[in-house]
């Protein structure tokens, strides 16, 4: 039976761990705080921020939930930005994606002070991240690192394919388990004969956004199976060629007319010798990684 990464355990001892820590800051009159901007009235986006709100309360961080209405503009949010960079007992500074089409993100995104970029989008933070250097490394393959680690999967040595190569997911996981010592292939859209690289993972981190996609076929028995994909079906089709004959799932789709599938088949699992559901894996750990993170910042810019 394959050993299956519990993302809600392994978040809890991460929040934990980050709650010991600001505890520890607390004793020097310390309490690092986080600004989250959310624009407008998206529904997906709303319920992530609720979550990122609630984390701080649960982990004993200062948080502040900043609302631009949808009409805001890239200068007004420039504006905002930069107070946020000037107030001292602001650490983490996170704005919520996607935005409106009429605001300019990346400006947005470069205008946050490297050392409170919480989410580790910021230019600087990945080339701190690829040079080895600390720095606040983007929360979702952080938390596949510290899921691989924490669940005593070896790393070094063992051939870790990514498939995806996003600036969010795909590139800085694969650069995490570079300097981990893994020996990492990076897979996109143009690799040729992908499966064939696939099948020669050990560890196999999709981050693709296409539900289902890497199958049995494309998975080396006994590989470690890390699925960052989030992807909603709702067709009786889709839900029949993954989940069909599933009776938790059937009950699930019954009630939401929906489920979420991983961008790894679920029959692939089975292959596996350990493995990240969906739901209840990688995803779990981006909101505990945003609580270490913006800890961390608040220690780096303190020099701690
Ligand atoms: P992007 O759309 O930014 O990137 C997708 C990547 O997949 C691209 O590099 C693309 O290649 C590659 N790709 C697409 N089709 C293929 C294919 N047929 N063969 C090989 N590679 C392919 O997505 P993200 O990185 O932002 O997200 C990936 C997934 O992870 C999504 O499902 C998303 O919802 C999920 N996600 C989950 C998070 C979590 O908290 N768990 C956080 C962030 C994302 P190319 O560059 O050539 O176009």
């Amino acid at each position: 039976m394959p050993q299956i990464l519990d993302g809600a355990a392994i978040a809890a001892a991460i929040k934990q761990d980050a709650k010991i820590e600001v505890e520890q800051l607390a004793a020097q009159g310390i309490q690092p705080g986080l600004a989250v901007i959310l624009v407008g009235h998206v529904a997906a986006s709303e319920i992530y921020v609720r979550n990122k709100v609630q984390s701080c309360a649960e982990v004993g961080l200062h948080s502040e939930l900043i609302t631009p209405p949808e009409s805001v503009t890239t200068e007004e949010m420039l504006a905002l930005v930069a107070q946020l960079n000037a107030r001292d007992e602001i650490d983490g500074i996170l704005i919520q994606l996607p935005l409106p089409a009429h605001v300019d993100a990346k400006r947005l995104l470069d205008a946050i002070a490297p050392e409170k970029d919480a989410d580790g989008f910021h230019p600087i933070n990945a080339g701190r991240v690829q040079s080895g250097r600390p720095a606040l490394a983007p929360c979702t393959p952080a938390g596949v690192i510290e899921m691989l680690k924490r669940s005593k999967i070896e790393i070094a040595g063992k051939h870790a394919v990514v498939v995806g190569r996003s600036d969010i997911v795909g590139k800085p996981a694969a650069m995490l388990l570079l300097h981990e010592n893994a020996t990492v292939t990076l897979c996109h859209s143009k690799t040729k004969d992908l499966a064939a690289i696939t099948r020669q993972a050990d560890i196999l981190v999709a981050a693709i956004g296409r539900p289902g996609f890497i199958t049995s076929e494309m998975v080396k028995p006994g590989a470690t199976l890390v699925d960052v994909g989030i992807n909603r079906i709702n067709t009786r089709e889709e839900f029949d060629r993954f989940f069909k004959g599933n009776e938790k799932r059937e009950a699930a789709f019954a009630k939401r007319g929906s489920v979420i599938v991983g961008d790894i088949h679920p029959a692939a699992f089975e292959l596996s010798s350990a493995y990240t559901p969906v739901p209840g894996g990688v995803g779990l750990l981006t909101v505990a990684m945003l609580m270490a993170n913006t800890v961390r910042a608040a220690k780096l810019r303190r020099g701690l």
